[in-house]
């Protein structure tokens, strides 16, 4: 028995599927304590989008530490804040003509969404929501119950209420017409629908199993929404910063989401940090009515601000994803091909990429096979059955061809043995 068998909860699941204990990690690259390396295509689950430990952001963070910067600092105005707010400003904001405002919730994706639920019932008056079949939006209270996951949401223990799912684009493989059951009960004064207050929607479900929404869906669901008066919250904290090309996932669609949410890759070093940007007419928050002791996570506000400058100061991280992502999608269509004995399915938008297995428990298998060859991927999906890959953005081309052969090699060998 180890010590975290020993000691660690029976919650941890990451560790179950990848027996190794990890010591030092660079760009996509990381080190177990035997010295065996290991390539990370798992990408913190979107929270490494610019890798481990980048250097363009590790020295301002090292220096900041030295000189004794504010570490912690709740709300406070800090100099780290400001910085980053001239920054996102600057490089995110206007150049997209977005006038938003920002709110910093606790550090995490689900208090960014807790945030944006609270906020929308604030503005609407109405306390119901509207959600889609296989999205996730976390593990605390309100965004479970906006989540999919029939697992996930047991562990709540208690009914989860105040949302109707509606169907995610593709639902039913293209055959139904896009939002014929949400404008139908919408409009049907005996449909028995409460009226929301907002949908909440990710532009690609990422553990719901890389499942990419249609630009024209997206848009006709922005549009939906403005006619029939529902706040649309963007819940961008895997697919944002940059996952799908673009910083904003919903860029692509040219919508206007009135709330969004960020977090994962946004301070850019897998240091904590969450977002809600908020339409300047919904910024109706009283001061502390949402707040949390770990908003001001400077060090975070830090290599945040750096990753602005060093990222997105021009289209090169954009126009490198959406080639790499092109790239992996070319690899994963010849794997599907080359598959006869079952089917598979390639799919994804961007650097967020996966194939779905037609019997579900070959997915993992694969993530086994993969990761005694060296490489990290995860599962996603209602079974499990989507072999997922977020590799850091700045994943070499070397790097990406490695890991695609690894993962075709693995897929041979779980089929073959199968
Ligand atoms: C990961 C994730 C969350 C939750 O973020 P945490 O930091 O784990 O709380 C919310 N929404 C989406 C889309 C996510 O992928």
């Amino acid at each position: 028995m180890n010590i975290f068998q020993e000691v660690e909860s029976e919650v941890r699941s990451y560790s179950r599927n990848w027996p190794a204990v990890f010591d030092v990690a660079r760009g996509s690259e990381l080190w177990d304590v035997d010295g065996r390396r290991y390539l990370d295509f798992f990408g913190g689950a979107g929270a490494l989008n610019y890798g481990h430990n980048p250097p363009a952001l590790k020295r301002p963070l090292l220096e900041y530490l030295e000189r004794d910067g504010i570490t912690h600092g709740l709300d406070m105005h800090t100099q780290a804040k400001a910085d980053f707010l001239t920054a996102f400003r600057d490089r995110i904001l206007k150049p997209r003509d977005m006038d938003y405002k920002v709110q910093f919730p606790g550090p995490t994706g689900t208090n960014a969404v807790e945030s944006a639920l609270k906020l929308a019932r604030k503005i609407s008056g109405k306390e119901s929501m509207i959600n889609f079949t296989n999205a996730f939006h976390g593990m605390t209270l309100g965004s479970l119950s906006v989540t999919g996951n029939s697992m996930k949401r047991g562990g709540a223990g208690i009914p989860l209420v105040h949302a109707t799912p509606m169907p995610y684009d593709n639902y039913f493989d293209g055959k139904v017409p896009d939002f014929l059951w949400f404008e139908k009960v919408l409009d049907d004064t005996g449909s028995s629908l409460n009226d929301p207050a907002a949908v909440i929607v990710e532009t690609v479900q990422g553990e719901g199993g890389i499942n990419p929404a249609r630009v024209e869906w997206l848009q006709g669901l922005a549009d939906l929404c403005q006619r029939h008066g529902i706040l649309l919250i963007v819940d961008d904290v895997q697919m944002g910063v940059g996952r799908t090309g673009p910083f904003f996932s919903f860029e692509e669609a040219g919508i206007r989401p009135d709330i969004v949410t960020i977090s994962k890759s946004i301070s850019g070093y897998g240091l904590p940090m969450a977002l809600v940007l908020i339409k300047p007419e919904h910024d109706v928050w009283s001061p502390g009515e949402h707040n949390g002791t770990f908003r001001g996570n400077n060090p975070a506000f830090v290599t945040a601000t750096a990753a602005l400058h060093e990222y997105w100061s021009d289209d090169t991280l954009e126009r490198n994803t959406i080639r790499k992502g092109e790239k992996v999608q070319e690899a994963f269509t010849r794997i599907a091909k080359d598959t006869t004995s079952v089917e598979l399915t390639a799919r994804g938008r961007g650097l967020a990429r996966g194939i779905e297995f037609a019997q579900p428990e070959l997915a993992a298998k694969v993530c086994a096979t993969a990761f005694e060859r060296g490489l990290l991927m995860e599962t996603s999906g209602p079974s499990s059955e989507v072999m997922k890959i977020l590799a850091p953005l700045t994943t070499t081309d070397d790097e990406l061809d490695e890991g695609l052969e690894i993962i075709a090699e693995s897929v041979k060998t779980v089929i073959n043995g199968a």
